[in-house]
């Protein structure tokens, strides 16, 4: 394999991105723009995969699985070359970084210090799962043993959104493939330039051919050909919840395994004897960074109402005072949203704030010094409840709502009444009455007095409409091995003989 001319190829520079099928570069007679949401330009071109290059890509990981060495290979062998992923992610981790945010407008304070160090720690991890994946044994009166293994599940279909392309695609890739998975990876039409990237470190690190594939193009024609492609074992899809419902439908068709990881609009208790400055801290981190457009935002939030205008007005206070601007200025904290249409999605939220009567604390508009890019100034609206829009629908955006409650059960009942169950945010001085609110709200993962930490060891996922299934550490490991039992007899294990007189 011409590791060279790949290089070559996807270096922005070059023009058109191409897609990365059986070990191949593959260029489209068609091709789309991603468009740099910081200028409104476009970034690259990029080959459009056609509903036969997604037969070619799911056609080539099929052979890779059912014919080829990587998952007959030892978890060590496996282990050498995601090690060597890591490694070449690594080297180029600045100009990945910079691609991250000219491509999605996420700062690169948070793709610098955050997305990339994270890509290169999911196949660190899982490199060294390959080498610890184990079975059990079970063993009956001692005359009986079941064996219990794990095995590959076949191909995977990867399908990632546009608001942390790498981190999202390497946690899902790194782990399918550790477990002797072969993989096609779909990121976003919105958000593809790294993903390409990766594809060129994958031939670096020299892969065996099919192993991992690539594909680019929107949920149709390439989305829709991919999940509905027979030759896939198992979809792990992060994005929202209404395309998870129709990814979920098109694999029902063939019973096949689903990874769900989709939205959510999650609730920050800040209880009255809350440390103020860190519960300040903690929520605007939780609530603005990666631009609000973050599954886990802490977009709602439940403030005791002895607290609640103290707090409402310093919470503004900071928020004017956030940094927007270009995503590559190492100083903004809060960049340009990933293109026009959700721009005016978010601006459309914010209207039917104002339409039902929340008050606006800070923002609530494009940005009037920035223009060419798709800004909207970090938006915070008080006074509002939990049956506004603002509140009950993911706004994936920098836009806040600030909400009172009198009393502790009012506040797990507003936390938990929305069709969401991602995440959970508690401040509060004693660490009882936290875990005890803890156990009461229905999501995935709770943060007391903290910011959301991902660990890689511990299950990340949503209950309710936020999702089906977990990542992270074994749990990925269970998601990407099927487990088989093989009995065996032992030390003259007797049955009985049926149609047999002797005794
Ligand atoms: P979408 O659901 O719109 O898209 C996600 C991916 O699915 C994209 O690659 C998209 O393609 C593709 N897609 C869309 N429709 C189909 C289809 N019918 N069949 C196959 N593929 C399809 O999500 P966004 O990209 O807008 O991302 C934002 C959402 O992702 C938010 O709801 C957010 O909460 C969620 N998310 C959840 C996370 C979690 O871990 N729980 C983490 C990060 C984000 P294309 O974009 O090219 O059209």
């Amino acid at each position: 394999m011409d590791t060279g001319m790949i290089a070559a190829k996807t270096e922005l520079r070059a023009g058109t991105l191409p897609l990365f099928i059986g070990g191949r570069l593959q260029f489209s007679n068609k091709v789309f723009p991603t468009i740099e949401p910081a200028t409104g330009d476009t970034l690259a071109e990029v080959s459009l995969a056609s509903a036969s290059d997604v037969d070619g890509a799911v056609a080539a990981a099929r052979y890779a699985f059912d014919q080829g060495p990587w998952p007959r290979m030892s978890g060590g062998e496996r282990a050498a070359y995601l090690m060597r992923v890591a490694d070449l992610i690594e080297d180029r981790q600045s100009t990945l970084a910079e691609f991250e945010s000219r491509d999605t407008g996420l700062p690169v304070r948070f793709t610098a210090e955050g997305h990339l160090p994270r890509t290169v720690a999911h196949f660190r991890y899982f490199a060294e799962e390959a080498t610890r994946l184990v079975g059990e044994v079970f063993a009956l009166d001692s005359a009986y043993l079941s064996l219990v293994v794990r095995e590959a599940v076949g191909v995977a279909a990867v399908i990632t959104p546009w608001n942390a392309p790498l981190s999202i695609a390497s946690m899902q890739v790194a782990a399918a493939l550790a477990c002797g998975n072969t993989c096609v990876l779909k990121p976003s039409e919105l958000a593809p330039v790294t993903s390409s990237m990766l594809a060129d470190v994958m031939a670096a690190a020299d892969l065996p051919e099919g192993v991992f594939n690539l594909i680019h193009g929107p949920a149709e024609p390439t989305g829709r050909a991919l999940v509905e492609q027979p030759g896939i074992d198992i979809v792990s899809f992060t994005g929202g919840t209404a395309t998870g419902k129709q990814i979920l439908a098109a694999s029902a068709r063939y019973v096949r395994r689903v990874l769900c990881e989709l939205g959510g609009k999650s609730a920050n208790l800040i209880l009255e004897d809350a440390d103020l400055n860190s519960a300040l801290d903690g929520s605007l981190l939780s609530m603005y960074a990666n631009n609000g457009e973050a599954c886990h935002a802490a977009s709602r939030l439940l403030v005791a109402r002895p607290i609640y205008e103290r707090f409402s007005e310093m919470f503004a206070d900071r928020v004017g005072n956030l940094q927007l601007g270009n995503p590559l200025d190492p100083d903004t904290e809060v960049g340009p949203l990933i293109s026009e249409e959700h721009q005016a999605r978010v601006l459309n939220f914010v209207q039917s704030g104002l339409e039902d009567g929340a008050s606006l604390l800070a923002g609530g508009s494009e940005a009037p010094d920035l223009k060419g890019g798709y800004y909207v100034l970090p938006t915070v609206f008080a006074n509002a409840n939990n049956s506004m829009r603002i509140a009950r629908e993911e706004i994936f955006g920098p836009v806040a709502v600030i909400i009172p409650f009198e009393t502790e059960d009012e506040a797990v009942e507003m936390a938990n009444d929305s069709d969401y169950g991602l995440a959970g945010y508690i401040w509060t001085a004693r660490f009882d009455r936290a875990l005890e609110l803890a156990s009461r709200l229905r999501v995935g993962s709770v943060s007391i007095n903290s910011p959301m930490i991902r660990d890689i060891r511990v299950p990340f996922g949503g209950f309710k409409r936020s999702g089906i299934g977990r990542t992270g550490g074994r749990f990925s490991i269970t998601h990407y091995t099927e487990l088989k039992t093989i009995c065996v007899p032992v030390q003259g294990y007797t049955f009985p003989r049926l149609g047999s007189r002797e005794s």
